[in-house]
């Protein structure tokens, strides 16, 4: 058997919930929810679960990027009492939209810090990137219940996230299917007994693409994933496996494993979200169509169950469930994660920063679709020399790891498309 937790990382054996665990079933008055990324894939599936359940929740606050309309929209449908744009060019049409409604407009990162800092029952923390990690980690101090779907918040700042949870004894509850798979499987089980965590991955759009197609894919081919309906970056991330990269440094943070017990398999299907294998030879897996209604309603109403309208398996009709070993070669992503979750330090900061760079950049159409993995590779060799891979204390010294290497994928981008005949030579944002 192979030992566990031997990374010596402090956790608890239900890993995410690391506090106090209150009965939170739906019975009682409304529960207070707030949605940070309210207009994304994630937080639309939460609201439509909240709208579906009657009065057993009331909206406290919700948060945007620049869709001012489309955050108003949800505000005043779900009488919220806060809305917030995260850009402040957003405000002035936010705040026209909701005048004479009641629901108070805010803008700036201050204001969305203050959102998630507001009392409720629940944040769900569904910004898409590190832009998230600032208002997740005001929640978490707060001590709120967390609805974790942003991954980068783990993968940016893993260490310090998980402390701050501890500190403050907030309940994590993992939102990314995989992961709310696990935390099911794990149920109380001690660490000991934990052999490996295995994580399934559809395969992406590209799972039987040889390398000369993938140097032509399309973003818009990229943005078709077989199983899954989600927001363009984590559908790009999907594509080129690194997905799966994020989401084995978020599972090496929640659960007590080291990373060798972390196991990737390819499952086209999307029906078995993760297996947990234990000493005594069980496996214990969890499967669901893949809707994220059914770990978002997990999380909102642990450790009761709530109803979610999602398509119920029928096996007999699904017929097979198969599973392959990942490629690594054609998806070097997977191997990039997991060589910067074992570097340690700010290396997967520099990964996801270079990472959410390129996936922009090419999703713009200015860089190709193989580019991306390999800017994250030069970057993080890069950085290495500059000595920026190192671990730092301080939540704010990681966001400024996190900015330089943003900078340095920008810069590397520019350059290679300025020598380059075709590219662009415009700015990489
Ligand atoms: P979307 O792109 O659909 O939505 C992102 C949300 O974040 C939007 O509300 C957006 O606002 C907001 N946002 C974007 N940038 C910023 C910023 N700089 N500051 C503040 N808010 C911002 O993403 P998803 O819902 O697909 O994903 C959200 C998170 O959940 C990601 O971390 C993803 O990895 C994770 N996840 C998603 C799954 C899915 O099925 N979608 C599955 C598992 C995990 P605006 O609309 O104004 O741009």
């Amino acid at each position: 058997m192979r030992a566990s937790a031997t990374s010596g990382r402090p956790h608890s054996a239900t890993a995410c919930a690391a506090g106090k665990v209150e009965p939170t079933g739906l019975g009682g008055g409304a529960r207070r929810i707030t949605v940070l990324g309210a207009t994304g894939s994630i937080g639309r599936s939460t609201l439509d679960l909240v709208a579906r359940s009657g009065e057993a929740f009331e909206i406290e606050a919700l948060t945007a990027n620049a869709d001012a309309e489309g955050l108003a929209r949800l505000a005043i449908a779900h009488r919220a009492r806060v809305a917030v744009v995260a850009e402040p060019a957003a405000y002035p049409r936010l705040a026209e939209l909701l005048s004479g409604t009641g629901i108070e407009a805010a803008a700036g990162p201050a204001a969305l810090v203050e959102a998630a800092s507001r009392p409720a029952d629940c944040v769900v923390a569904a910004i898409v990137g590190a832009a998230g990690l600032p208002p997740t980690i005001a929640a978490v101090r707060q001590g709120r219940r967390v609805a974790l779907a942003n991954k980068e918040c783990l993968v940016t700042a893993g260490d310090i996230f998980m402390r701050e949870t501890r500190a403050a004894s907030t309940e994590l509850l993992p939102v990314d299917s995989e992961h709310s798979a696990a935390f099911q499987a794990i149920g109380n089980a001690e660490p000991g007994w934990i052999e490996e965590i295995t994580l399934t991955a559809s395969g992406g759009p590209f799972r039987e693409w040889d390398i000369a197609r993938l140097a032509k894919a399309l973003p818009s081919e990229a943005l078709r994933h077989p199983n899954w309906s989600m927001g363009a970056k984590i559908t790009i991330d999907s594509a080129t496996m690194m997905n799966k990269g994020l989401e084995l440094i978020e599972a090496y943070h929640l659960f007590p494993v080291a990373v060798e017990q972390i196991r990737i398999v390819v499952h086209p299907q999307s029906i078995v979200h993760c297996l947990v294998s234990y000493r005594d030879g069980s496996v214990l897996a969890q499967l669901s169509s893949p809707d994220m209604r059914t770990p978002i309603a997990l999380a909102l109403s642990w450790p009761s169950r709530m109803d979610a309208p999602t398509e119920r398996l029928d096996l007999v009709r699904l017929g097979q469930l198969t599973f392959e070993a990942p490629d690594e070669t054609r998806f070097p992503a997977i191997a990039l994660a997991r060589a910067a979750l074992q570097r340690g330090g700010c290396a997967p900061a520099v990964l996801n920063a270079a990472n959410e760079i390129a996936v922009h950049a090419f999703l713009a159409g200015r860089i190709g679709f193989l580019d991306i993995a390999e800017t994250v590779a030069k970057c993080l060799e890069t950085a290495d020399g500059r000595g920026l891979l190192g671990p730092r204390a301080a939540l704010d010294d990681v966001l400024a790891v996190d900015e330089e290497a943003r900078q340095l994928a920008r810069t590397m981008l520019t350059a290679s498309s300025r020598s380059s005949v075709h590219g662009s030579s415009l700015p990489f944002d």
